[in-house]
């Protein structure tokens, strides 16, 4: 009995040695942020079948040269979806070079299970978090509910992080106001709210016009906080993508790039809306870089061939992440500027 009690205590120990020295090897995304280099990243989401799976594993490994900042995997709706992020962004720590951010929102959750999560991501070697609400599951327009023994909002949750280990905790931020803000005077205290909270870094929500980026940046630094913003893009490979995103964020497209999207979808011709939705992507990216956006954040939907062509036109790509951009002086116009 005494030798079994020995043999559990003794693993318990070992447990918490391998969490710990998990903890203490993985980067920061405060710290590379902070070195002043621009952050280069990719957001993936958790597989939902097997063939998404690999596809998945083909994206990563395709990205892995291009020696990203870091790499982040959404947080599911539900049940076994939130099971795969944290395996699929567990594995990363594991088997690949790269730095994983693990998403997590607080629908649906008690705050003992949020801990939870918060403690496999740990055990995993996973020491950077996006601390989300999230959006009812289902119909993500329906009144938001919080869980009786959760949180309502984002903010609680960057504390909880926080307050639970070495933690960098990043949140989300919108160019365009959150869907459910009033205005924009309270849209940006929210925000300012989380970063109070103790938040290292924010990540936009996509956007397509550049003014409205720069709009939140200013009116955040004018109250004092001077987090990075880190632009979301979403490189348009199809109209559904955009039509997606207009459902999902009711985001703003410049009417020019809808119509020659749907003209070349008209006609068919898929790598016209590839090379338009590309070269879209590149000129924002551009402009976001000379305006000193502190990196970019590429939505890549589980591929990796949009990004690499972005990163091509953009001269970037060196052999170590977060290294200052080498534009390559593309100026593609963009459509339907
Ligand atoms: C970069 C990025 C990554 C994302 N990743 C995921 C993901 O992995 N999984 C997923 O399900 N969703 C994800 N989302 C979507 C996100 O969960 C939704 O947009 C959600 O509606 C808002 O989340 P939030 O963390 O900004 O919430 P909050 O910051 O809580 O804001 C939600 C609304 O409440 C208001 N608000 C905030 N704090 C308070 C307060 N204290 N009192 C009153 N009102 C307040 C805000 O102004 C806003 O209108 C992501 C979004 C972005 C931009």
């Amino acid at each position: 009995m005494a030798s079994e009690y020995g043999l559990v205590v003794a693993t318990q120990k070992m447990a918490l040695y391998v969490r710990l020295s998990h903890m203490q090897s993985a980067p920061l995304i405060s710290e590379l942020l902070k070195s002043g280099q621009k952050s280069f990243s990719f957001e993936f989401m958790p597989p939902k079948t097997e063939a998404d799976e690999q596809q998945l594993w083909r994206a990563i490994r395709e990205l892995e040269p291009l020696h990203p900042t870091f790499v982040s995997v959404t947080y599911g709706a539900g049940g076994s979806t939130r099971e795969r992020t944290v395996n699929v962004t567990a594995r990363i720590a594991r088997e690949t070079s790269l730095t994983p951010v693990g998403h997590l929102t607080a629908v649906n959750h008690s705050v003992a299970e949020l801990r939870n999560v918060i403690g496999s991501y740990a055990s995993a070697g996973v020491r950077n978090v996006i601390a989300l609400r999230g959006d009812p599951p289902g119909d993500p327009n329906a009144a938001w509910v919080a869980h009786p023994q959760g949180f309502a909002h984002a903010d609680e949750l960057v504390r909880l992080v926080r307050s639970a280990g070495d933690f960098s905790v990043g949140v989300a931020a919108f160019p365009e106001l959150h869907p459910r803000s009033p205005d924009e005077e309270t849209d940006i205290s929210y925000f300012v709210a989380k970063c109070r909270a103790g938040a290292d870094f924010a990540i936009t929500q996509m956007f397509f016009y550049i003014e409205d980026y720069l709009r939140l940046r200013d009116q955040v630094a004018a109250r004092g906080c001077d987090i990075p913003i880190i632009p979301g893009i979403m490189p348009v490979t199809s109209v559904r993508i955009i039509e997606r995103s207009i459902e999902l964020s009711g985001c703003k497209v410049p009417p020019g790039l809808l119509e020659s999207i749907r003209a070349a979808d008209a006609r068919g011709d898929k790598a016209a809306i590839r090379e338009i939705g590309v070269a879209y992507s590149a000129d924002l990216c551009e402009r976001l870089l000379a305006e000193d956006a502190p990196g970019l954040h590429f939505c890549t939907l589980n591929w990796s061939r949009a990004t690499r062509e972005i990163y091509q036109l953009l001269g970037l790509g060196g052999p170590r992440a977060g290294q200052a951009p080498v534009l390559s002086g593309f100026t593609g116009t963009a459509p339907g500027q």
